[in-house]
């Protein structure tokens, strides 16, 4: 019984002595290297590999130059679309942004090939939402390459198989560059 409460008692001192130190330990880390509430990323860097952690300005690699903006265009990132970009190298269509000059607007976020944040306004959708509608306009003749009606456009002369949603053909000649060649 006796010795049963002794090694109870030293028991109780091992356990004292490491709660001690883990709390120490817990304050210093607490003191030393967290300054603020800041998250350290599940995903790692998509440059080298190692730890990403959020600063007071930036989300930026612990070993590389890798960083991206907390607030891309006036627009203050949630810690998971960061994890998300980092994994897909892009975001979904996000609106909230602010332009310069104080504009509301909407885009695709994107990491470049070389890991640079890169704002996708959608550039080159444009030909694929236009509605093309050549049913009253004279064409000017068959494609060259798949026989379908080529149409003058104010740019281009385009086959009509070239533009919409159902494209299967690339025929689409620039004015410029046929006067070009003249
Ligand atoms: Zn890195
Ligand atoms: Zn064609």
């Amino acid at each position: 019984m006796e010795k049963g409460e002794l090694s109870r008692e030293a028991f109780m001192q091992d356990i004292l002595k490491i709660t001690g130190t883990i709390v120490d330990r817990a304050k210093n880390y607490t003191e030393d290297t967290i300054p603020g509430d800041y998250a350290t990323l599940k995903t790692p860097c998509p440059s080298c590999g190692a730890v990403v952690k959020e600063n007071y300005r930036r989300f930026a690699c612990t070993q590389c130059e890798f960083s991206i903006s907390k607030v891309p265009g006036g627009r203050a990132f949630e810690v998971p679309e960061v994890e998300t970009l980092l994994t897909e190298c892009e975001l979904p269509l996000l609106d909230g942004f602010r332009s310069k000059m104080g504009r509301p607007f909407a885009a695709v976020l994107r990491l470049s090939k070389e890991n640079k944040l890169e704002f996708d306004f959608g550039q080159g959708n444009e030909d694929d939402e236009a509605e093309f509608d050549f049913s009253d306009q004279e064409s000017i003749g068959p494609c060259p390459k798949c026989a379908a009606s080529v149409y003058e456009i104010p740019t281009h002369y385009v086959c009509e198989k070239a533009v919409g949603p159902a494209k299967n053909c690339e025929l689409s000649l620039g004015k410029n560059d046929i006067a070009a060649a003249h």
